[in-house]
């Protein structure tokens, strides 16, 4: 028999869908788990994970690639922290595939894009954010998703809050475009935050009880984390049990980041929060690191630079928690650089979620699960798991080391504890260090469907 390409000894296997954890070795031939056991068969390599744990690689449902760099900041980011897997494309921003297949060939990590709304949009000739789109509009949107859901897009992002105006015809007549085709999924960014956040949810509950897509709440802890999230917890049960087919992520920090020339920032936003212009934190360009109440700023800004990067320190910690708690709830970073930075989401997410959960007495599992299998489950993605026949996409870490370092004062700072992140069974980063080259693989809808991702069967045994 020839040899594996990688064998990973000692280590403590953690099964997400099964919730438990068992010791034991894992052979690797091409790119995908081919035996697990207790003996050692021949590899070309051999990673001791003694005294480690191994975990399916962590799935990013969440994240902006739009940084002019070609989105490598934001995914070396994302695979020192064990990302192997993210979709892109989010809120809205999504771009058309012919924006994406020039540039995204050889990605860092495995990368799926969804198609962006505001894009649809832009390319149906309405750029005024506060405006409604016509029927004509409509009509153009239309045929554009439906050629770029046939090509391959994991479905449709809608920012609503970046695109007060949209209508629900609007809506609807995307929702209309996906319901043709299978597994396409439509992340939410719902239409308020804050007091009104409630009804926004509803808004969307409303719309994934009359259509036959599954919808995702974005970032719900940064939505209604504003002492909304325990009626909108409930909603979303309620919306369930009668069949609505809902999913929703959350990041575990008491800050959001977004545009400050966005419709966020529209006046009005202190009494929505709370919180006045002191609480916001310039996160790119020449004034990183200061607060809008100074210099006018906020003014000056929004003017010259609407671009900038802002971190609003105004969601309530403990409602941050709740959300992250619901076993329904995945883990997600909502990543995004600017000129390099941004928020510390883009480098901490996943260890400081896990390490969160764990203190609270939830099991490594569980606490895993919310970071692989329930996010691969959201977008039927077939991994997330380890198995035989699964894809080699893992991560190695130190249970007891596991802790973010990234801060609002230094974003990029890698994790303390994952020792290996493994793509398609190469290693990638090992410590802190990106080993070689991208590793990545531009994923598409259509080849999951069909050929790439779905387990062949292998005849490799090992025990
Ligand atoms: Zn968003």
């Amino acid at each position: 028999m020839r040899k594996h390409s990688l064998l990973i000894t000692g280590g403590t296997v953690i099964f997400p869908e099964q919730n438990k954890a068992e010791k034991l070795n894992i052979a690797i031939s091409d790119g995908k788990i081919a035996a697990m056991g207790v003996c050692t068969p021949d590899a070309v390599c051999v990673i001791d994970a003694d005294g480690l744990y191994i975990s399916p690689g962590f799935i990013d449902s969440h994240i902006h690639d739009e940084e002019a760099d070609g989105g490598e900041g934001i995914e070396k980011a994302l695979l020192r922290q064990g990302v192997t897997t993210a979709i892109a494309g989010n809120c809205g921003c999504g771009p058309l595939a012919e924006n994406i297949l020039p540039f995204r060939q050889n990605p860092w990590l495995n990368l799926g894009y969804l198609t962006g709304h505001t894009k649809l949009r832009e390319a149906a000739g309405v750029t005024d954010i506060y405006a409604a789109a016509g029927e004509k509009e409509i009509e153009q949107m239309k045929l554009l998703l439906d050629k770029e859901l046939e090509g391959g897009s994991f479905g449709v992002s809608i920012g609503l809050e970046y695109l007060p105006n949209t209508s629900l015809q609007e809506i609807e007549a995307l929702l209309e475009v996906v319901a043709r085709f299978e597994n396409r999924w439509v992340p939410i960014h719902i239409r308020k935050d804050g007091p009104k956040a409630v009804d926004a949810v509803d808004e969307v509950l409303d719309l994934a009880e009359k259509w036959p897509v599954r919808i995702q709440l974005s970032h719900l802890g940064s939505m209604a984390g504003f002492g909304q999230l325990g009626k909108v917890l409930e909603h979303i049960e309620n919306a369930k049990s009668k069949g609505a087919d809902v999913t929703f992520d959350c990041y575990p920090y008491s800050a959001f980041c977004t545009h400050l020339g966005s419709a966020v920032f529209d006046p009005g936003f202190e009494e929505r929060w709370g919180k006045g212009l002191e609480s916001l934190e310039i996160a790119s360009g020449p004034y990183r690191g200061k607060r809008l109440s100074e210099e006018d700023l906020y003014n000056r800004l929004r003017k010259e630079d609407p671009e900038t990067f802002i971190v609003a320190h105004v969601i309530k910690q403990d409602e941050v928690e709740l959300c992250l708690s619901h076993p329904d709830c995945a883990v997600a970073s909502d990543g995004a650089l600017l000129e390099g930075h941004g928020h510390p989401r883009a480098a901490g997410t996943f260890p400081r979620a896990i390490r969160m959960l764990v203190d609270k007495g939830v099991s490594w599992p569980e606490a895993i699960r919310k970071c692989t299998s329930l996010p691969a489950n959201m977008n039927w993605l077939g991994k997330g798991v380890i198995k035989e026949g699964a894809d080699a996409d893992l991560v190695i870490f130190d249970g007891d080391r596991l802790k973010d370092n990234a801060t609002f004062a230094d974003d990029l700072l890698p994790p303390d504890g994952i020792e290996w992140v493994i793509i398609g069974g190469i290693p990638a980063v090992r410590g802190k260090e990106i080993l070689g080259g991208a590793k990545g693989r531009l994923l598409s809808r259509r080849l999951h469907s069909f050929c790439d991702y779905c387990y062949p069967m292998h005849d490799i045994n090992c025990c």
